[in-house]
């Protein structure tokens, strides 16, 4: 039970912030509520603007957000009947309220607390980013690598192999299993004030799913060094071109019956001159791309090299194919040529970069 802020009456009817208010103040002294809001407002946003770089503050903006979060009481309730996991202790309790907080839309306002947040309170820019960055944390399994002083820890995820530097206040040691999710704060990541730490026997059975992920993933790539040799020997080259959709169309569902050694021997010829290409990434895949012959002529100087042309196609030829072009030397050729840039190995990708924020 709470105590009304206003009257000193006991009382949970309404919640300002971390205040109680009773019903009968929330009617009657209205001036007063008001007030209460005002002194809590400027209290978050003083806090708000405090604020440093350093993952002791980061810990404490979630825990400002959580806070907030707390106001919701029923939708907390509803959102723990439908949690994966029961939630036992407090440990775990909080591994919820983070994701309440910053991944769950309130199903009365289709937004998380955190934006609800955001729009709520004035703060700085940069903080409001990482409040942003809050909403999606990096989910998975980890293995503690290595314990570092002042409450580090290097981690990695068992099934990408990706590492982490965490950082909060959590017992961990070397060989211990975490879960869930971390949270991004500047160049590190943040525990979120808990993390679920996994008996043996749980991690067992993640290192197994692990495993089973890693020969499927090995599976793929060797299927898919197949499919490359296998297009290299029917067309000649892993990138023939077409004059048209459908005669790209009809080349590859040809080789696809050839290659899966179904109807027709008879290997396609491909159109010299065409604009569409059929590409084959030794590691991707297959891709149809639109433009890739006037592309590529452009970047053999056969064409005439048109800079908005261009830029269009870098944009939106498929990451791989556009990452496998790079490689030539004739691309560089075609930067300077259109954007009169000298392009280098070492400054390729910064250039690029600027161009599709996927490189
Ligand atoms: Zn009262």
């Amino acid at each position: 039970m709470g105590i009304c802020r206003i009257c000193g009456k006991p009382t949970t009817s309404h919640r300002i912030g971390a205040y109680f208010v009773c019903h009968d103040c929330w009617e009657k002294r209205k001036g007063e509520v008001e007030k209460l809001r005002t002194e809590l407002k400027k209290k978050v946003e003083a806090s708000l603007n405090a604020l440093t770089k350093n993952e002791k503050d980061g810990m404490k903006l979630m825990g400002i957000v959580q806070k907030f979060a707390l106001n919701f009481d029923d939708e907390i309730k509803t959102a723990l009947k439908e949690y994966r996991y029961s939630v036992e202790d407090e440990n775990r309790f909080i591994v919820f309220l983070n994701y309440f907080t910053f991944e769950r839309e309130l199903e009365s306002r289709g937004k998380t607390p955190a934006e609800l947040f955001m729009e709520e309170y004035d703060m700085p820019d940069w903080v409001a980013e990482n409040i942003k960055k809050f909403q999606t944390p990096v989910k998975g399994f980890f293995e503690v690598k290595e314990v570092l002083p002042q409450s580090r820890f290097i981690v990695q995820d068992i099934f990408n192999k990706k590492e982490y530097l965490l950082c909060g206040e959590i017992n961990l040691k070397k060989g211990d299993f975490i879960g869930d999710e971390i949270y991004p704060w500047e160049d590190v990541y943040l525990t979120g004030g808990a993390i679920s730490l996994y008996t043996d026997e749980d991690a067992e059975k993640f290192l197994k799913m692990a495993e089973e992920f890693e020969k499927l993933i090995e599976k793929s790539i060797e299927k898919q060094k197949e499919v490359y040799s296998k297009f290299l020997e029917y067309f000649g080259k892993d990138d023939p071109v077409f004059d048209s959709i459908d005669s790209a169309e009809d080349a590859l569902d040809k080789f696809t019956s050839w290659m899966e050694g179904g109807e027709g021997g008879k290997k396609i010829e491909e159109e010299k001159e065409g604009d569409i290409g059929i590409v084959c990434h030794p590691s991707s895949g297959i891709y149809v791309v639109p433009d890739y012959g006037k592309f590529k002529r452009m970047m053999e100087g056969r064409e005439a090299a048109d800079r908005e042309y261009a830029e269009k196609i870098m944009k939106e030829m498929p990451y791989p194919v556009i990452k496998k072009l790079s490689e030539d030397k004739n691309f560089a050729k075609l930067i300077k040529e259109v954007f009169g840039k000298d392009i280098t190995e070492e400054n390729l990708d910064d250039f690029m970069k600027k161009i599709r924020p996927d490189w």
